[in-house]
């Protein structure tokens, strides 16, 4: 099997799409390092659950929007799985708000954690795949970052800022067997758009062209697919996964 037997970590891999990210690959035979910041149980679960299949995973705790707190946790998976061959960029937050009532800590909180992680994480990860000369950095966009969204200039600002990371490390590490990609998810159900009101969840639906909000699983299965050999000759993409919302 394509990738067989490589070691991913994913960021935020205790729930939602991360969680779904985790299964998949283990499904490829991947092994997992499932980061998490405070749901220690919801991160053992997923590597009960990988456990339980015959796969192998550890869960990672640590914030990673901390340096010191990165720099651990790619130690800690390095010590127990082996360097970091595959890196998700997953964690994400949300804080919405128009921009005339945005908060200092509204912008701070979500660039810090959509965007700067990203950074720390994948300048550590690069570090030992450029010497392995093999690795896959996927980074989990959203197509607000493509299209925009009124009420959450923040984290259209960070996913759209994640693009041009995307694609100015796929120019960087190209050379050395490295690809870089973002998937752009449109409305998933987890708990990010479960508390959102029920009308406006109608009204999202009612644009999306296949008519309902994407599973975790969906967005799992290009991602799954982007860690594979088979796609070894793609870089520097944002693919939305979004029922079609972007052409709507
Ligand atoms: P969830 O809210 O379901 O899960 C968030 C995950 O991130 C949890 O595992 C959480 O850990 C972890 N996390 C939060 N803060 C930190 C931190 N500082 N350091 C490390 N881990 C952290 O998120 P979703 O599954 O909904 O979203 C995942 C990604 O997909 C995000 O980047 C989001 O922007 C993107 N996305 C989601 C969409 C959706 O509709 N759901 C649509 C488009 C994009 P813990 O369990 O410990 O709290």
């Amino acid at each position: 099997m394509a990738s067989e037997g490589r070691v991913s970590l994913i960021t935020g891999g205790s729930r939602g799409i991360g969680k779904a990210i985790a299964l998949q690959f283990s499904s490829q035979g991947l092994s997992v390092a499932v980061n998490y910041i405070s749901n220690k149980s919801a991160a053992d679960e997923v590597v009960k659950i990988i456990e339980g299949g015959g796969g192998s995973a550890v869960t990672v705790q640590g914030d990673v929007t901390k340096p010191n707190d990165v720099e651990r946790i790619f130690a800690e998976t390095s010590e127990s799985l082996g360097p970091v061959e595959i890196l998700v960029n997953n964690a994400g937050i949300i804080s919405d708000s128009l921009l005339m009532r945005m908060s200092d800590n509204d912008w701070d909180s979500v660039i810090d954690l959509d965007l700067r992680s990203i950074f720390l994480c994948t300048r550590e990860a690069i570090r030992t795949m450029v010497r392995s000369r093999w690795g896959r950095v996927i980074n989990i966009g959203s197509v607000v970052g493509l299209r925009g969204n009124s009420g959450q200039a923040n984290y259209a600002a960070a996913k759209a800022g994640m693009v041009g990371f995307t694609q100015s490390i796929a120019k960087e590490v190209g050379s050395r067997n490295i690809t870089v990609n973002c998937v752009a998810p449109g409305y998933v159900e987890t708990d990010i758009v479960e508390d959102l009101p029920k009308d406006l969840k109608q009204a999202i639906m009612d644009r999306v062209p296949i008519g309902r909000f994407g599973y975790p699983e969906e967005i799992a299965g290009m991602v799954g697919f982007l860690a594979s050999d088979a796609a070894s000759y793609v870089t520097g993409q944002a693919i939305a996964v979004d029922g079609g919302l972007v052409i709507s």
